[in-house]
């Protein structure tokens, strides 16, 4: 387990913590709103009192869910409890637990910011990524990682991972810092090159675990 922060030098700032939790490496991410001290927990994977640890000088506004595998959301109940925040995902998330689904577009308020959820389907139907609006950092989850995209399961899902990619996550700016739900974060830009050549190749009815080199 490590501890990560990054920005939230000001008070006008928010800064983004990091924990990695459990056998997968799950990245965990906490955003805090300097000046007012509202924050929102994305992907409570599981050690909870780390996880309570890492917010306890803020207060907990929302839960939310880059997607509904189990290693993302491991302390969901446990956080849920000792806080009461709302669960946002989402609304393709089946699971009763969801108090807020989310649709593509939605904003989240933390603070003095907001947040705005862009549906990323492909790893799963529910995935989606966190957008820090007037800034450049994104969380997302299992969609996009440095080295290749999240995995799939079905030729179909993979076709629509590569959707994605191509109509959601290249939009973006090249400034665009992705933190991903495993390993390190990584500027958009370094990387639109590779994601541009795996676009351009015809991967047949592949699925599973991909690379931008293959
Ligand atoms: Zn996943
Ligand atoms: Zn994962």
């Amino acid at each position: 387990m490590q501890t990560r922060s990054a920005g939230g030098s000001g008070r006008d700032s928010i800064q983004l913590i990091t924990q990695v939790i459990g056998p997968w490496g799950t990245n965990a991410y906490a955003l805090v709103c300097s000046a007012t001290g509202q924050s929102l927990l994305i992907d409570p994977a599981g050690e909870p009192d780390t996880l309570l640890a890492m917010l306890e000088r803020s207060e907990l506004v929302g839960i939310l869910l880059t997607h509904s595998h189990p290693d993302h959301i491991g302390a969901l109940r446990a956080i849920r409890t000792a806080t009461t925040a709302p669960i946002m995902a989402h609304q393709e998330n089946p699971a009763s637990y969801v108090d807020r689904p989310l649709r593509d577009g939605d904003v989240i308020a933390v603070g003095d910011h907001t947040v705005r959820v862009y549906h990323t389907p492909g790893h799963t139907a529910d995935s989606v990524c966190y957008a820090v609006e007037s800034d450049n950092r994104a969380i997302v989850g299992d969609a996009v990682f440095e080295g290749g995209p999240g995995h799939t399961s079905s030729p179909r899902d993979f076709q629509v991972t590569l959707q994605t990619l191509r109509h959601v996550i290249l939009k973006w700016p090249d400034d665009t810092v992705c933190y991903p739900g495993h390993g390190p974060s990584f500027r958009l830009g370094d990387k639109r090159a590779a994601i541009e050549a795996f676009l351009a190749k015809d991967h047949g009815d592949f699925c599973g675990d991909a690379t931008w080199e293959m």
